[in-house]
């Protein structure tokens, strides 16, 4: 059996989650379920980061313990989750002892081989961003290069792991892997930072009087561990790193870390060599996708203009949402959300397009069959509804394997018009005006198409699939255990009783 195994990053508990994490998440659940439905074995991983500066300020600014406060936060994630239809494999916290277990292995081990050392520093430090900035990078400022906010200068001793020993390994890499990174605009822009500067080590502590919310290091009881050390090892502890008979060795090395183009250096620099450095074998790609705006400014709490997904999804449905984040840019491009937007996205692709094609095929499955549809009518069909059936599965993988979603979706929409276009061609009006034998095969070939194209929706559209299949009279679950690449027709058995019901997706004013 084929393995695939994806993540998303584990999201910072610092605020409740917006749209950018559920962009994130919806890629990977549609990704996943598409894997699954080709017969891969698959393992999706998510979770929460939950140490750090930020999360202990936050919770002291709420009155809570940090397990409290990251209790509560990391449970507005899985709620999230769970209304968006996410079928996730594990959840990870950062907080748990299987992971802690694994980082501090990460110490020991790296130490063990001399990658690790403790040196005197002093600096200038963002806590906004828990950032050491060297004097160069401010530029004489003292303010920070990331967010603009002041620097405080800051002396202590701190443990640092010595990657800059690993920086032409790292380039060679890159260069022989050109799918590595993706897309294209971030790998050139990992390997200009990789040009253009020496790789300073890094600093993988923090003193426990100025933090003690970490991961303890196992070298000084006087310090814990950095959280971006910390939160990167959940890919390898979750799928049990180090484990007896765990499922590290049947999945890892892990086939796409899903991210946002801001925490790019952490998954296209550090974890590599954190990794390589380990001798572990390192991840086959990194994606990292683009930002959501909204009237052209990026979507961030201090501006305010935050989509709020639970209110989209309790104006438009989850389906919708997710069809509309993956459909409207390509993914690694920056989009716009509006409510404007959306609405067409609805009325014309959801509403249009499936909704009718599905509403007038078992429309006229009432009115000439009294929604019955007769064994083998179907099975002698040779008309381009059947022909692309098979092709539809291919066409989605070839651009799901480079993560273009939008381009799968508009492979199933380009044969749902065509299936549109054969209920014109056809006209089963006229054919049933004249008693024509052809009228079932025409029927039954709108039927099985119908159940194709919930197949092809079923990644993006879990619970649109489910309804259509539901419409056809067919059990989904069968149809979900079936490889997607062989398609079959004349599936229908006699007997099958389809309903018309509600619409899909009711036009929006
Ligand atoms: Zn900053």
């Amino acid at each position: 059996v084929k393995k695939f195994y994806l993540t998303t990053p584990l999201y910072y508990v610092n605020a409740k989650p917006h749209i950018g994490h559920a962009y994130t998440t919806i890629a990977a659940d549609a990704l996943a379920r598409f894997k699954r439905l080709m017969g891969y074995k698959v393992f999706f991983l998510t979770g929460t980061d939950e140490h750090g500066q930020k999360v202990q300020k936050a919770s002291e600014a709420e009155g809570l313990s940090p397990k409290d406060f990251t209790d509560k936060l990391s449970q507005t994630f899985r709620d999230l989750w769970q209304k968006l239809n996410i079928e996730y494999d594990d959840f990870i916290r950062t907080t748990e002892v299987r992971h802690v277990k694994a980082v501090q292995y990460f110490w020991k081990e790296l130490n063990r081989k001399k990658l690790i050392y403790r040196k005197k520093y002093e600096g200038w430090y963002c806590t906004p961003c828990e950032a050491f900035w060297t004097e160069r990078e401010t530029a004489g400022e003292k303010k920070c290069p990331q967010c603009k906010r002041a620097l405080e200068k800051i002396s202590e001793e701190n443990y640092f792991f010595a990657i800059s020993q690993f920086q032409d390994w790292l380039i060679e890499h890159i260069r022989k892997h050109p799918q590595f990174i993706m897309p294209e605009t971030r790998r050139n822009e990992t390997f200009a930072f990789l040009e253009k500067n020496k790789l300073v080590d890094l600093c993988i502590s923090r003193p426990r009087a100025r933090l003690a919310w970490g991961v303890d290091c196992p070298l000084s009881p006087d310090h814990v561990t950095y959280v971006w050390f910390d939160a990167l090892i959940n890919y390898v502890s979750a799928c049990g790193f180090r484990e007896p008979r765990s499922k590290f060795s049947e999945f890892w090395p892990c086939d796409v870390h899903l991210i946002g183009k801001d925490i790019l250096r952490p998954h296209t620099v550090y974890w590599p060599i954190m990794l390589h450095a380990m001798d572990i074998e390192i991840p086959q790609r990194v994606f990292a996708h683009g930002w959501w705006m909204q009237d052209k400014t990026k979507m961030s709490k201090s501006l305010g203009n935050i989509v709020n997904p639970l209110e989209v999804i309790k104006e438009f449905g989850e389906d919708a949402f997710r069809y509309f984040l993956l459909r409207e840019v390509p993914f690694g491009k920056d989009g716009t959300y509006s409510d404007v937007a959306m609405t067409t996205r609805f009325n014309t692709d959801l509403a249009n397009d499936l909704g009718n094609l599905c509403h007038r095929t078992l429309h006229m499955m009432e009115k000439y069959f009294e929604c019955k549809l007769a064994a083998n009518t179907a099975a002698k069909a040779e008309n381009v509804l059947k022909k692309e059936a098979q092709m539809l599965a291919q066409n989605m993988e070839r651009h799901l394997d480079l993560l273009q979603f939008n381009d799968a979706l508009i492979q199933i929409w380009s044969y749902i018009n065509e299936a549109n276009k054969f209920i014109e061609d056809q006209a089963p009006w006229k054919l049933a005006k004249e008693n024509s034998e052809k009228l079932p095969e025409v029927m039954g070939s709108l039927c099985e198409a119908l159940r194709v194209i919930a197949q092809g929706v079923w990644p993006f559209m879990p619970g649109t699939a489910l309804k259509i299949w539901k419409k056809l009279g067919l059990d989904a679950r069968p149809i979900l255990n079936d490889s997607f690449d062989k398609v079959k027709w004349n599936y229908f058995k006699e007997g099958t009783v389809t309903e018309k019901g509600d619409p899909l997706f009711p036009r929006r004013k």
